[in-house]
Parts: structure tokens; sequence; C-alpha cells
């Protein structure tokens, strides 16, 4: 199963894909926590990256691009996997489905974590707080302001990915406010039957 999760940041992608994982067997694959480690680890790609990432902008298509594009021919990845937090822009979108396409696969499901922006701040604000409690690092791009700069990417460049997948008709529409567990539930009740199809 190949499967999408798009949503504003903060919207709960990253909990879904780490429950998805569990019950599906498939990698979930994160450009965001790829950028990451490349920003961590000094690479190339992350130095191109870090300075973007920490005003809450985009790094360039042909970076993302190529990232996943090297991630997806990899072994773990050839049953199948969730994407999360790509594509953010139509041009990785077409860039997908050409890249699929060349390996005779394709998506399978998007699901779109659909949330009430006005509350997404105060979540962000939770998420770096328990991560401070639990010891964790707090992530950068966590801080209120450049959160605000996350979102209004993603209103820009991203929410425009929605549509594209709604015309391919591989759109679900969940309700990312319900508790955790609900969302759960909603997505494996989209999701049903597409685990034996694949
Ligand atoms: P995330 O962990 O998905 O919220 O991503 C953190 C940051 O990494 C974003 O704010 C962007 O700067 C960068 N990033 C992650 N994925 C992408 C992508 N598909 N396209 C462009 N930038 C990305």
């Amino acid at each position: 199963m190949r499967l999408i999760l798009v949503g504003p940041p903060g919207a709960g992608k990253g909990t879904q894909a780490a429950r998805l994982v569990e019950k599906h067997g498939i990698p979930q694959l994160s450009t965001g926590d790829m950028l990451r480690a490349a920003v961590a680890a000094q690479t190339p790609v992350g130095l191109q990256a870090k300075e973007v990432m920490n005003a809450g902008g985009l790094v360039s298509d042909e970076i993302v691009v190529g990232i996943i594009h090297d991630r997806i021919a990899e072994d773990d990845a050839r049953k199948g996997f969730i994407l999360d937090g790509f594509p953010r822009t139509i041009a990785q979108a077409e860039a997908l489905d050409k890249m699929l396409d060349d390996s005779n696969q394709k998506v399978d499901a998007v699901i779109e974590l659909r949330v009430d922006q006005t509350k997404l701040v105060d979540r962000i604000i939770k998420r770096a707080e328990d991560a401070k409690a639990a010891g964790q690092p707090v992530r950068k791009d966590d801080d209120p302001e450049v959160f605000k700069q996350r979102l209004e990417a993603y209103n820009r460049d991203t929410a425009i990915v929605v549509p594209y997948y709604e015309k391919a008709n591989l759109l679900s529409v969940i309700d990312g406010m319900q508790s955790i567990d609900e969302v759960t539930a909603s997505i494996e009740s989209a999701l049903q039957g597409l685990d034996e199809q694949v």
C-alpha cells in the first residue's frame, strides 16, 4: 500500500504515520525527519536546507524529490510506504507520479487530516512543552513565530495538493480534530480493503 498523509503542520501526520507503520508493516517516509537528519549530519543537503527550515519555508523541490526518489528505491519500501510531509507542492506531486509510474507503481490512497487552523498554534506550543518535559529536544521550527510561517507555506503552496488528489479520486478527508484514537479509526476505515488489493 502506498499512502500519502496530507495536512498542515501540527495536524497529527507524524503520530498517525507511526501507528500506520505498526499496523501495516510498511515504513514511514518523512521528508522532515530525513532533512533534520541531514542538517544534524551537516551533509551538503543539510547545509542547504538548514536556513530555509529554520525560517519555516519550503526546501527546494529538487532536493526533496531527490531524497524521496532514492528512499523509495530501498528494499523496505518495495511493499509500500507512508509518505508524511511529501508531496508539499504540485511539482512534487507530479514528480512522485512520474517516479512511481516509471517502476509500475502508483499512489493507492491520500488521507487529508483536516483541522481547525486557529487551534494549531496551541497544539504546537503543547508539542514543544511535552517534548521538553520528556527530556527530548524541541524542534527549532516549533517556535510559534516560525510555526506561523510553516502554516502560511502550507496554505500558499501545499493546500493545492489536496484537489490534485481529489481529481485523481484518491482522497479521503478525515476530521483531524477528533481524539488521536478516533483519527486512527477513521483512517483505518478509509483504508479498508487496500492491504489486500496491493
Ligand atoms: P515537517 O517535519 O514535515 O513539518 O517538515 C519540517 C520542515 O522541513 C518544513 O517546514 C520544510 O522546511 C522542510 N520540508 C519537509 N518536507 C518538505 C517537502 N516535501 N518540501 C519542502 N520542504 C520540506
